[in-house]
Order: C-alpha cells, then sequence, then structure tokens
C-alpha cells in the first residue's frame, strides 16, 4: 500500500504515453522493449525532474519561500527544469553549476558569459532565458565547497529579504522521492492497461531519486517488477548507499517510523556503461544514440538515456534478461543536453 503523498503541484503532463519499440526488439533479439515517455512530461520542463519537482516547489511554497535554490553540471537538466518551473510560478531560481574541466582550481565565480565565450547552448542557455540567477564554479571548488555555496546562496537571499528553499542536486531527497513512488503507481496502470509483467524497468541513474523512487514505490505496491539503475556516474555501492539513506529519511517523514524498509529493497545498479566519465561520450554509445533515433524516431541523449539505453542493449545481449517478455525503458529526457555534442557525432 502507497501511504497519502504530500500535496503537490500539478505541472507535468501525466501519465505519460508508453509504446513498444518493435523493431529494435526484433534487431536485438531480446524481450519487446516498452518505452515510457517521460521525455513528454513537458517542453522546457520535460523530463524526470518535474516529477520530484511537483513535490518540492509544493513544499516551498507552502513555507512561504519565493526562492529556490540549486545546483548541478553546467548543463543539468534538472536546473534547467527548475529554472522553468520557478518561472512559470514567479519564484526566483539561483543555480550554482559546476563549470568545465578547464577552469582547473580556480577559486572565481564565474558568470555564463565568461565560461562560455562562445555564447551559451543547450540546458544553460535555456537557463538563462528564463532568468536565472546563474553562478559557475570550477569543477574541484565546486566539488569541495558545495554547502558553502548553498549557504553563501542563502545567505545573500536573506540579505535581499527573500525566503529561500534548497533543493539538492538532480532533486534526490526524501521528498522528491514521490515524484517516482507515484510514477511507481502510474507504470502499474500502463501494465495492467497493456496487459505485461515487465521482468524488468531500467533507467539512468545520476543522483539515484528516479531508481530509488521507483524501487521503494513498486515494493510498497507489492509488484513484482525490478528496478535496474544504470550508473551514469559513481558507482552501484554509492547508488545503494544514496538510496538507502533517501528511503530512511522518507520513512522517518512520512511514515513517522525509523526505517524498516531499508531491509527489505533490492537496489540493482548496472555499473560499466559510462565510458570515460560523466557526460562524456564514446563511439558504441553514440552509435546506439544514432540507431535508436533512425529505427524508432526517439532521440537520447550521452549523457544520462544514452548510456542507460546502450548499457540495457549490452545486457540483453549477455542474456542478463533472457527469462523477461517485456522490459520497460524509462525515457528520463535530457533532449537539450545531446546538443552540446554536435561534433562528437560521425554520419
Ligand atoms: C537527472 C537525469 C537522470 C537521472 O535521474 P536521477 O533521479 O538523478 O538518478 C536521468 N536522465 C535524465 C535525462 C536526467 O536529467
Amino acid at each position: 500500500m502507497l501511504p497519502p503523498p504530500p500535496p503537490k503541484l500539478s505541472l507535468a503532463n501525466l501519465p505519460t504515453p508508453i509504446r513498444p519499440l518493435d523493431r529494435v526488439s526484433t534487431r536485438v533479439g531480446g524481450p519487446r522493449i516498452w518505452l515510457k515517455q517521460d521525455d513528454y512530461t513537458g517542453s522546457l520542463s520535460s523530463g524526470n525532474k518535474i516529477r520530484k519537482l511537483e513535490y518540492l516547489l509544493a513544499e516551498a511554497q507552502a513555507q512561504g519561500c519565493d526562492t529556490v535554490i540549486t545546483c548541478g553540471g553546467i548543463q543539468s537538466n534538472h536546473c534547467r527544469a527548475t529554472a522553468a518551473l520557478c518561472a512559470q510560478l514567479g519564484l526566483h531560481c539561483y543555480l550554482i553549476l559546476r563549470g568545465p574541466k578547464s577552469l582547473g582550481k580556480s577559486e572565481i565565480c564565474y558568470s555564463p558569459e565568461q565560461v562560455c565565450e562562445a555564447g551559451s547552448e543547450g540546458n544553460l542557455l535555456l537557463d538563462q532565458l528564463c532568468g536565472a540567477e546563474i553562478s559557475i564554479y570550477s569543477p574541484f571548488y565546486y566539488a569541495k565547497h558545495l554547502d558553502a555555496l548553498f549557504d553563501n546562496a542563502k545567505g545573500q537571499c536573506d540579505t535581499k529579504g527573500r525566503k529561500s528553499y534548497s533543493i539538492p542536486v538532480g532533486g534526490s531527497n526524501e521528498t522528491g522521492l514521490w515524484g517516482y513512488i507515484t510514477a511507481a503507481k502510474e507504470l502499474q496502470n500502463d501494465f495492467k492497461l497493456h496487459n505485461i509483467t515487465p521482468g524488468a524497468v531500467v533507467c539512468a541513474s545520476g543522483s539515484g531519486g528516479t531508481q530509488g523512487g521507483l524501487t521503494l514505490g513498486f515494493h510498497l505496491l507489492s509488484s513484482s517488477a525490478s528496478v535496474h539503475g544504470v550508473a551514469v556516474c559513481d558507482s552501484g555501492e554509492y547508488f545503494k548507499n544514496k538510496i538507502l539513506e533517501d528511503v530512511s529519511a522518507w520513512e522517518a517523514k512520512y511514515l513517522q517510523q525509523t526505517s524498516t524498509l531499508t531491509e527489505q529493497l533490492n537496489i540493482n545498479t548496472f555499473e560499466g556503461y559510462i565510458g570515460p566519465g560523466y557526460a562524456q561520450a564514446y563511439p558504441e554509445l553514440l552509435e546506439c544514440i544514432a540507431m535508436l533515433a533512425q529505427e524508432e524516431g526517439v532521440v537520447l541523449d550521452p549523457v544520462y538515456t544514452g548510456k542507460a539505453f546502450y548499457g540495457l542493449i549490452k545486457e540483453i545481449e549477455k542474456g542478463t534478461f533472457s527469462a523477461a517478455n517485456d522490459i520497460v525503458f524509462i525515457h528520463t529526457g535530457g533532449i537539450y543536453g545531446l546538443f552540446p555534442f554536435k561534433n562528437e557525432f560521425v554520419f
């Protein structure tokens, strides 16, 4: 049984469609792959983050906050969705971004203009269009001082008489977890409608909230669907710890109980598809993205969904899902993150 969810804002286009990818499934020679199109949750706010933000921004408004502070990579989809939704709701948005490696160990705070000499693009361009206040730091400084950067942003808001609400990277915490707990319920309806019992539900994992929410959601619904995250950064161990931490905090906040669920959850993460690093592409990945676009008219990005789908195909080839008739792949969005890779594709 799902406990009653907390209040949320109705921002996403839900339920999202689901459809089988029969040409690709035949080509791979494995189970029937279904695409759950969370890239259809919105346009400017498309992707998985809006499901979490429906709960997070409701809490921000309930607390009387007029400013949202969050963080991410320079091409963060989460930051772009947050900037867009803040503009829609009339909230001020403050983004703390991790800049490119070329900034070295610098301790300077940069503006987009200083970092992108040729002009910003993709998600960063959209952040700017939506009027977000943007600070960019070197990856070194960002990793070392992220908490202090949040404190500093909050301090600046306080000075201006604004009340701020902070959202961690990817919107993954106990509140954001609700986005994919309730998505598990939506998926359960999809399964019923199409009369399928998927052997697995597969998604990209970056901050763990999608994988964690689905894992917890299906568990609470007593569903047999097993969730597999494909790591696009960090290790399986990292995702296990992060998800269990969020689930414990969720139990404490919403069920007023100390953790009982963490013992019962199976956290499955595929490693080995990251390639050279987070947000770095490799030839087989780019070929897989082009193949899916040509076969099915579905566009993935090299940072998240492309790596997850490539991982899914490789796992099918290895025989990991040989017992399954159906597999559901969650398209978590990210289209704007494709464009900065325009020079890496070979046609
Ligand atoms: C953030 C993101 C993910 C990863 O989701 P998490 O909940 O952070 O693990 C996957 N795909 C896209 C397109 C994303 O932007």
